[in-house]
This record gives structure tokens, sequence and C-alpha cells, in this order.
């Protein structure tokens, strides 16, 4: 799957969202926090307790560059300089003495790097110093900043090469709260032999569902109307808002790819900078559309076969609000006796079978 980002459609739902947090009540500890509190409770939106370097989400960074912020002030008022009113960070980092040398080194490579083989130099360059001064959080910036822009390019053997390097950062970015399975019932992950998510850094840590009954995902001939996760139901993992949809794509057969951007999805914003993708929807199934608030369990959509799937299946990841794909922890259940009984949190291993518990 892959379609542009919408950034500023992201960007003023979360301007929204904090434009009602000064009126916003305190519920207990003992609630789960909903869509706004999980944005609330941000340490993004907390005064830093030390000197800080805060980094921009990269889909902003034409108008907010990474930035020293002093021990006491919030981050996010600091980026108010815009005149929007409206602040998109993605992490806040203790200040050391190095990050005026990177701050430096970036704004020169912005200034300096245009498209093509000076974008690559110069970013190559500075990962390069990042690396030899050990600046972890630098290194994962300047790699996202390299495959959010990279995406556009035509030689991706660059990207290929980068990929690597990120994904020990990428396991580390969880999202900080657990979400349903996307789907009611049992469900199978499939094991990715060709390891195809993790050639690209929006579906690096994504899975591919289907149903299997007895060791096969459909009966009879092999046509989409004999799978058994044709046209399931998906289900909202979070409460949350629809902020991308598209159903308009045909489903195509078995076996006959379509490309990747003709695939059917949709994007769920959970709030805390989570997002929650659903791919290879069916043509016209769409059961909620862009904007619409939808509580956790929600039918969405149906499975489909559309864009670059091989057979009927779900695609499901979470993303960041940059596009980039995040681990994520499920509430999962095991299967005891013949009963499927409520465990909690887990994250989904592939080649094994997962239910939300209670479905059937
Ligand atoms: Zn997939």
């Amino acid at each position: 799957m892959r379609h542009p980002l919408p950034c500023l459609a992201i960007r003023s739902i979360y301007c929204a969202i904090l434009s009602l947090l000064a009126g916003s009540a305190r519920l207990s500890a003992e609630v789960p926090p909903d869509f706004s509190q999980r944005d609330e409770r941000s340490p993004l939106n907390a005064r830093c307790k030390v000197d800080s370097l805060a980094f921009p989400l990269i889909c902003v960074i034409q108008e907010m560059q990474p930035k020293r912020v002093a021990a006491g002030e919030y981050a996010n008022a600091r980026y108010q300089e815009d005149g929007q009113g409206c602040a998109v960070l993605w992490r806040i980092v203790p200040w050391q003495e190095k990050h005026a040398e990177f701050l430096v080194k970036y704004k020169a490579v912005r200034e300096k790097a245009g498209d093509g083989l000076a974008f690559d130099q110069e970013r190559t360059k500075l990962l390069i110093w990042c690396e030899q001064e050990k600046l972890g959080d630098c290194i994962e910036f300047v790699l996202r900043d390299f495959f959010y822009h990279r995406r556009a390019q035509p030689d991706a053997a660059l990207y290929q090469r980068m990929l690597p390097k990120w994904r020990p950062y990428g396991m580390q970015r969880v999202a900080p709260f657990a979400v349903e399975l996307p789907v009611k019932g049992v469900w199978h992950i499939l094991k990715d032999d060709t390891k195809h998510h993790q050639k690209n850094h929006w579906s690096m840590f994504a899975f591919d569902l289907v149903r299997k009954r007895d060791g096969k995902f459909y009966q009879g001939l092999n046509v989409n109307e004999n799978h058994y996760a044709w046209e399931q139901p998906i289900i909202a993992v979070c409460d949350g808002e629809v902020i991308r949809a598209e159903d308009k794509f045909a489903d195509h057969q078995v076996g006959k790819l379509a490309a990747a951007n003709a695939g059917n999805f949709l994007w769920l914003n959970c709030g805390g900078g989570v997002i929650a993708e659903y791919g290879h929807l069916r043509q016209g199934s769409l059961a909620v559309k862009i904007g619409d608030r939808v509580d956790s369990g929600q039918v969405l959509a149906k499975i489909g076969n559309s864009g670059a799937s091989g057979g009927p299946h779900l695609h499901f990841t979470l993303l960041d609000r940059d596009g980039f794909s995040i681990p994520a922890r499920y509430q999962t259940a095991v299967l005891v006796g013949t009963q499927w009984k409520k465990m909690g949190v887990a994250e989904l291993v592939e080649g094994s079978d997962f239910a939300r518990g209670n479905d059937e």
C-alpha cells in the first residue's frame, strides 16, 4: 500500500485537539484515557524538566525546525511562531552540548540540498557525523527526514540500504497504549517470508491477517468469494476519528496484483500521535466517512482484495503522525481448551492465531 500523507489534515485535527485542551475536565486515573485525553497526557505537552532539544514532525519541517527549549518552558509554546498557534512535535530529548553543532549542520543541509543527488549526499554526510558522535536521537531524525522526502524519488536503492539502519529505532517507538484487534473472531497472522513489509517505512511493523479453517484460507475454487476473509467486517481498534478513507478501487481476482496506490484503505486517528491503518478494503464497503467519530469495536468497512494484494486479507499497522509504521500491542485472548479467554496485552506473532476473546 502506498499513498500520499495527509500531513495538513492531521495537523489541523491536532490543532483542534490542542485548542480544546484548556476546557477539558480531568477524569480519575481509573478511567482509561479516551481520544482527546491521549493527546492531553502526551509528555510533548508538558513543561520541559531540563534543557531539551525538540524535534518537529517531518511533515511540518518546512515551517518548524529542531530547536533548543529551556528547562521550565513548554516546547509546544515555543513552536507557536508561525501564526497558526499550533505545535506539532515528534520528540523532546534532554539537551547535549553536541546538539548545538547538530542544529547548525542540519540548518546548512536544509539550505544547501535540493532534490536528487545533493539531497542524498548532504543527508548521508550528516548521518555519518551523527553516527560518529553517537547522537541516537539525531540519527533517527535524519533517517526519518530522508525516508519521508525520499519516497518520491525514482531511485529506491539508497532508501533500501538506509531502512535497516532505522528499524532498531523504529522498534522502540511502540504505541503508548494497547489497541483492540482490527477484526472479530479467530484470525491468523501470515508469515512474511519475503519480508515485504520491511521494504517501506510505512509498513515496517505491519501484519497481514487472514481467516484459516483446517489449514486453508478458502474452500473450493481459489477465488475471492471462497476465501474465509472475504467481506469480513473490519472494526475500530480504538475510539477515534476517521481521517482518511477510500473505497473506489475495484477488487481484483486472486493472484492478480494491482498497483499499490490503487488499493482501498482507511486511517483511524486514535489520538496520542497514533493512527490505525487498514488496507486492501472491499470496493464500496466503507460504513463510515472522513470526519466521523467512532467507538472501539464499531464496524468500519469490509475486507477485500484491492491494491497490491495477492488474495483477500487485511493489511494492518499503527502509524505515527508522519505516517511511519510503529509497533503495536493488542488486547488479545488465548485458547484454553475450546474457549478463547481474554489474556490482556500482547504483541502479535507471525504464523500464530489470535482473537479478541468472547467473539466466537
Ligand atoms: Zn501487508
